[in-house]
Formats: structure tokens, sequence, C-alpha cells
């Protein structure tokens, strides 16, 4: 089945129904589409009576100044007691909360919702020794360790504000977003595990440091690899605490404050994919409602699960789907230091017994070129349920992740978000909804969607456009740090009322969406529409190719020609000679002879944000010979040579 091809998406027509069993008990049935419908604002309202508040608020939301939201208007919560303290209040307390696995193999702990307690208590009483106070912003750049979360949370605790910087950027971009938000403390560690090796942090720390100034007044470091560094401690006038002797022998009672609904809860900046970073702002209330109802729905998640999303905790997806959802909901889950190392995956499903896994389709695509046969090496008969977010997820990829890592028998959400949104707002419902590969299908109960022209009129079903939300949601960004008209701008100036996100979509006949990638990317060739995610799954079709990315070049007859750039599977070894010829008459095959790529590179390595996103506008720069342009927030910045000297050899 997974060589099957299909002819292009929307003619794509492979059906999933939700398993029986799944449907029967699922979290959310069809019902509440139209719950939601009547009484948008009491279904949120209901959603809201999952967390525990200090004071009710007095109003759901006041919408009177838009595009500025406010949600549970007078209310007043905790973010960390939600997230930990009522759990161990309610006799959860020897749940565990994370299985955590090193990146080291047999470098492991487990962390009980008391544990966890006690240790964001410690810190928060820590954090309030280093002099942070409510309201005061906090840089946390760490690897994946379970301090991370504490830290987080530890913040949350205390109402200040934290900015998550992926430890895997350099100094200048954790300098630039440490000036951004004013921060004076940066909590780090000694380094993390990279690919079998110890790789350093607390060098980028002190240079980024260095590079504001007399802004940071406190680095608190967590010792996880005990290798060599540069140390100013206290004693001599440094800025250097060891979290060890800060934390570990603070109090582990910390009476917490409720903050207003609407209090600052974290600054995370996008990824940049299409250009310079934005601080997008989320509060308190409704994110957590927005977070963990979504949590709950779209992964129909149970008492005894064992949940795993597989994102680094510096993008989005590691705030709202590994700590804040998750845990608000009591979850017990993995947490995972290290990368996708063959099969590693597959042990630790194994290991733990993961019953829902939560990915990005380039990881997915990593695996299908591998090949089958590494996961088939395991027992994955524990997972129920599988996620993808990210980007749009080819059909191939979908059916590919079904079938090999799912048994055939789990179904597979399609989850369309973003940083601002905060929430998962396309998605279908496991027990709901006949799955379409390659389909986010439809707006969760309580969001409204929908696809527009360029004068904001609906297309109606078997039509493109661009996607827009139509109705405020609880966890939506309430504006960029220190930016309100940059975030009218960007995000409310195209058309009256509408939110515009920047993706292209289409709608099937059943009115099912479809994205199609950035707005910015679509291609016009001689005058035909024609979207990257669409080429690129025809070429995904194709049983060499593992993935593949889109773009447009300037081209002085057709305006924009297609160019593409492949990676193949394993088992294609070089794809053979005529390679190139195959996959360009493959895709006019599929699509049609106007989508035809003048220029097909086979790479080994694409350029890719930290969350797995493809740099389309670097690949552009390749295209179009011009030099790349920014290339600070790739995960790995050396992809860029790779692909430049691919291209001086071709032909
Ligand atoms: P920047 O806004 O700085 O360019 P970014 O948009 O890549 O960065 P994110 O907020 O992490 O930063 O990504 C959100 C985007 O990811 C969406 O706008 C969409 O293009 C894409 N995306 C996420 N999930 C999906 C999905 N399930 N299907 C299709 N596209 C998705
Ligand atoms: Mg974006």
């Amino acid at each position: 089945m997974s060589e099957q091809t299909l002819s292009n998406l929307m003619s794509e027509d492979r059906r999933f129904e939700p398993p029986a069993d799944l449907a029967a008990d699922a979290n959310v049935k069809e019902e509440a589409y139209d719950r939601a419908d009547s009484d948008r604002e009491a279904f949120w309202g209901e959603a809201a009576e999952r967390l525990d508040w200090g004071q009710k608020w007095d109003q759901v939301l006041d919408w009177s100044n838009p595009p500025f939201a406010k949600w549970f208007v007078g209310g007043t919560l905790n973010a960390s007691v939600n997230c930990v303290d009522r759990h161990v209040e309610a006799g959860n307390g020897d749940k565990v909360a994370i299985h955590w696995v090193g990146e080291p193999h047999d470098d492991t702990r487990d962390i009980t919702y008391a544990q966890l307690k006690d240790e964001v208590s410690r810190a928060a009483n820590a954090l309030t020794e280093l002099g942070v106070r409510k309201g005061d912003r906090v840089a946390i750049y760490m690897p994946m360790i379970p301090e991370v979360v504490v830290a987080m949370l530890a913040c949350a605790r205390l109402g200040a504000p934290h900015t998550v910087v992926f430890g895997g950027f350099s100094a200048d971009a954790l300098a630039s977003r440490i000036t951004d938000c004013e921060a004076h403390v940066v909590i780090t560690s000694d380094g993390g595990y990279r690919r079998g090796a110890a790789s350093a942090l607390k060098p980028a720390v002190d240079e980024a440091v260095e590079k504001t100034g007399d802004l940071v007044r406190h680095v608190l470091v967590v010792r996880r690899t005990g290798q060599d560094i540069e140390w100013n401690g206290r004693e001599e006038g440094g800025r250097d605490v060891w979290w060890h002797d800060a934390v570990d022998g603070a109090s582990a009672e910390h009476e917490p404050e409720m903050h207003d609904s609407e209090h600052p809860l974290y600054v995370m900046y996008t990824s940049g994919t299409t250009g310079k970073p934005k601080g997008i702002l989320h509060t308190t209330g409704g994110y957590l409602t927005g977070t963990s109802y979504t949590h709950w729905a779209v992964f129909d998640l149970k008492d005894d699960d064992v949940y795993w999303c597989t994102a680094d905790v510096g993008w989005v997806t590691g705030h709202s789907y590994m700590a804040y959802g998750p845990l608000a909901n009591g979850a017990t889950q993995v947490m995972y230091e290290g990368t996708p190392e063959k099969g590693r995956w597959w042990q630790i499903v194994q290991d733990y017994k993961v019953t829902i896994l939560y990915t990005a389709p380039t990881a997915i695509r990593t695996f299908m070129k591998q090949g089958r046969e590494i996961p088939d090496g395991y027992d994955m008969s524990s997972l129920r349920l599988l996620g993808s977010v990210g980007e749009p997820i080819n059909p191939e990829a979908y059916v590919w992740y079904r079938e090999v890592i799912g048994g055939d028998r789990c179904p597979v959400v399609d989850t369309w978000w973003q940083t601002e949104t905060g929430q998962i707002m396309i998605s279908p419902l496991p027990g709901v909804t006949a799955g379409k590969p390659g389909s986010a299908m439809k707006a969760l109960p309580g969001i409204s969607a929908d696809v527009v022209d360029d004068d904001a009129k609906p297309v109606g079903n078997g039509n493109g456009g661009y996607l827009v939300l139509k109705e405020p949601w609880p966890a939506m960004l309430r504006t960029l740090w220190g930016d309100d008209q940059r975030f009218k701008d960007t995000y409310w100036s195209r058309w009256e009322g509408l939110y515009f996100a920047g993706d292209g979509a289409k709608l099937d006949d059943d009115g099912d969406i479809w994205l199609l990638g950035r707005v910015d990317d679509v291609m016009n060739v001689s005058g035909h529409r024609l979207s990257t995610t669409e080429i690129e799954s025809a070429l995904v079709s194709h049983p060499k190719v593992a993935e593949a990315a889109v773009v447009g070049a300037a081209d002085e007859t057709t305006g924009q020609a297609v160019c593409a750039f492949v990676i193949l599977r394993d088992s294609a070894g070089d794809g053979g000679e005529d390679i190139v010829e195959e996959l360009r008459k493959h895709v006019a095959k599929e699509i049609g002879a106007i989508a035809k790529p003048r220029q097909i590179m086979v790479v080994p390595e694409l350029p890719k944000t930290r969350s797995g996103k493809i740099m389309r506008r670097l690949l552009k720069d390749v295209a179009e010979h011009r030099e790349v342009g920014d290339v600070t927030t790739l995960a790995d910045s050396t992809v860029m040579d790779l692909i430049k000297t691919k291209e001086g050899s071709a032909p």
C-alpha cells in the first residue's frame, strides 16, 4: 500500500475510519461541534472548568478591543499549581509525570508528580532568592532534561514569564532574545548530549551575556555533563550559580500566588522559517485552557496512557504539548534527550509501552528513508494513536506512519497550528473523523477557520485560497512582545476582523481542509498557481524519494520555474542515471506538465529549523544563485554548504 501512488492531493481517496472501540469510548464525540457552534463562549467556559482557579472569572471573553483579546476576565490561577500541586492533592502524587530518557543509554529518571512539585517549589524559592519577581523575564537555554520543565514551571509559579531558547541556537540568537525581552536571569546547563558526545552550552551563554552588557545578573547552571566550563562565581563577583547549590538546599514548601488570567506566561520566538523571529506572547488562563482541552480531545487522553511528544522544548510544541497541556492533564509522558538515532525511538516505545506518539513529518520521512526493517524489529503494539505537526504531512508519509509505526490500527491526527495559535486548531478527532491522508480535516470544536480569496470571500468547497481564523480562541497570542503595531500589521491588517495565518489551503468537496504551505511560497508558473506541498507530495509518492522541497525560482520565460531538491530513500542507492528525468516525468504524470520541475537536485540533506521545517527561502537563494540568507535558526548550519557543493556539481 505504501508503494501506491496518488494522482495528486485532491484525488487522494484513501480513508481511515476511527477504530470502533476508540470511537465508542472517545473523550470527544461528534456532538461537541454543534454544542460549540451554538454557544462558543459557553463551550470554552466549560473547558476552563478543567482547571483549578483561585477566583473564578466574571466574563469568558472580552473582545471589545480587537485584536486584543482577554479570556476569563477577572479569573485568577497559577499555571504550576494546575500542572503539579493539584494532581498531588487529588491523590496522584505517586503517578509518574515524566519518564525521562537521556541520550546516553541507561541514563534514565522517573519523576512522579509529588517529586515534581517539590522540585518546582525548590526552584521557585531559589529564583526568588536570586531576585526574580513577578513580571520579570527569565531566559532558559537548556537541553531536554527534566530541569528545563522544572525551570519553566518555577517561573510560571512566580509569574515570571520565561523565554525558552533552543539549545542548538548560537550565542547571537540567544543574545538577541535576551535583549528583546530584557531578561535578567538565564537558566542553562554546562552542556548536553548530542549524537553520542557531550556538547557545551555554557560558553554560548557566556558569550551572549557578554553581548548584552549589564542586563543579565545571574546565570543558573545545571550540571548535566560535568564537562569543564569557565566559571565566574558570585564569590568572585561573577554571575554564575550552580543549580545544585541554589535549588537542592532550598525549601520544598512554596506558597503560590494566584495570578490574573491574563498574566503573561511566556514569550516564544517563532521558528523564523519565513523571516525574522517574532516574540509571541502567551498568557495564563486561556492558554492553559486551550492546551489542556486540545491535548485531552485530540489525543483522546486516558488516565493510563503513556504519551510521548518528541518535540524539543525550544519549540512551541514542546511548550503546549510537552510541558503545559499534558502536565495540566496529569498525564504520564516520556521525555527524550536525544535526536532520532536509528532504532532508539522504537526501543523507547517498546520499553515504556508508549500509547500516544506525537511527532513531525520530517522525522517520519527520515524513518521512511532508512527503511521499515528498523521499526519492524520492535514491539510497538502498545501504540494506539499517532499525531503529526509542523508541516503538511505528505499522503505517502501519513500512510507509512499509520502502517509501519501504527500497525495499521492507530488513527493519525494531523494537527495544524502555529506558535501564534498556542493550541491545536485544525485536526481530526480520533474517535469521530474518518481520516484522509494529507488532510488536517477541519477546525476543532470551538474554533472557526475558513479559506478565503483576495477579497476575504469564502472560496467554497473544491477551491483554494488563504487560511483564516474567524473567531478568537483561548490560547491565541495576545500580542508580539513590546510591539502591538507589528502584531496588528502581521496578523490582522489584511482583512477586517480576520486572523491571517500566512498559510495557503484548499477545501475539498466535503469541505475538509488541505494545507498547501506558506502563501509566500506559492509559485506562479506561466500564470498557474502551484503549491509547494502538492509538488512535494507528488515527489514523495515516488518509491525512490524520501523527502522533497520545492521552490519557485525566477525564470525569464515562465515567470517562475519549479526547482526541486530531493533526498532519496536508502534503498534507492544513487537512484540510477536517469533519476532526474524519471522524477520530472513522475510529477508531470501526477499533477500535470505545468508542474514539471525545471531542475531537480538530489541532495543528502535539506535545511531545516529546530522544529524540522524546511527553510525554503534558503533553497530559493540557491536556485536563484544568490548569496544564502540568514541561517541563524537552522538546526544544522553546515547543511547549506553540502547543498551548495551539490549545486556546483549539478549539470
Ligand atoms: P515564522 O513564523 O517565524 O516564519 P514558523 O511559521 O515556521 O516561523 P511555527 O509557528 O513553528 O513557526 O510554525 C507554524 C507553521 O507551521 C504554520 O503556519 C504552518 O505553515 C506549519 N504547520 C504546522 N503544522 C502544520 C500541519 N499540520 N499541516 C501543515 N502545516 C503545518
Ligand atoms: Mg509562522
